[in-house]
């Protein structure tokens, strides 16, 4: 974690740099000069290429030519775990700062168990889980693990059947929709609700959100399980 972080700034600094942007770096500049390229700025180079410092040999460097390599490879990793995101911009690697790094990290990565992924409303704990793994019967969830051929909803046919659609989008669950988003519209203040984006909704649905009490997080809880039961959309008589 602590590596993952210092790498995090490492990144961070090395692009304040490149942009010329010297209040934005957070750490010395031999360090984030270790890092490498990615494939998206070294196109048609040799790919992240770590033993390019190596003619500045340092006893501190010999340390960190190994974080390095060993870093990269948990950093690469990441972004494999990940794949079950459906939006490429939400991989998060490229989370905006550390500290938004860092949470996402704690979140999604460290088993430390989150209290709120306990509760159960009315038997919604199990379907909020899957949807969160990206493991529930959702098609585009089947189709991404090539159980089924076609991940388009087979309510509406409009589009795949991703967390997205179905919270989102898919005509079929207008009425929950709208008392989920009433409700939390009740709960939460206008300058908050104001804030909401259609990412944003799918994260509070979904993990809630730290910068809220546990109270509050709880009820979201609540709506969005009360949401998953009365859509219907998981009982045994329409799983196919
Ligand atoms: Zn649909």
């Amino acid at each position: 974690m602590s590596r993952l972080c210092l790498f995090k700034k490492m990144k961070v600094s090395k692009q304040a740099a490149s942009d010329n942007n010297p209040e934005k770096i957070l750490v010395q500049p031999y360090l984030y000069k270790l890092l490498p390229g990615t494939v998206g700025d070294r196109a048609g180079y040799v790919l992240r290429n770590a033993s390019k410092v190596d003619s500045v040999k340092t006893r501190l460097l010999v340390s960190y030519n190994s974080f390095v390599p060993k870093t990269i490879r948990d950093w690469n990793a990441l972004f494999i775990e990940y794949w079950q995101v459906e939006q490429v911009d939400n991989n998060i690697q490229n989370a905006n700062s550390v500290d938004s790094f860092k949470a996402r990290y704690k979140r999604e990565y460290l088993k430390s168990p989150n209290p709120l992924y306990r509760l159960d409303f009315n038997g919604g704990n199990i379907h909020h889980t899957r949807l969160r793994l990206g493991l529930s019967h959702l098609r585009a969830h089947l189709f991404s693990h090539n159980l089924i051929d076609n991940p388009v909803c087979q309510f509406c046919n409009l589009e795949p059947e991703t967390t997205d659609h179905y919270i989102l989008r898919c005509p079929t669950y207008n009425n929950v929709r709208v008392r989920f988003l009433m409700d939390i519209a009740n709960l939460l203040d206008p300058p908050y609700i104001a804030s909401l984006d259609d990412n944003k909704i799918i994260k509070l649905f979904l993990y809630g959100d730290d910068g809220l009490n546990f109270e509050t997080n709880k009820q979201i809880f609540s709506m969005a399980q009360t949401f998953l039961v009365d859509s219907k959309r998981f009982d045994m008589r329409v799983l196919r």
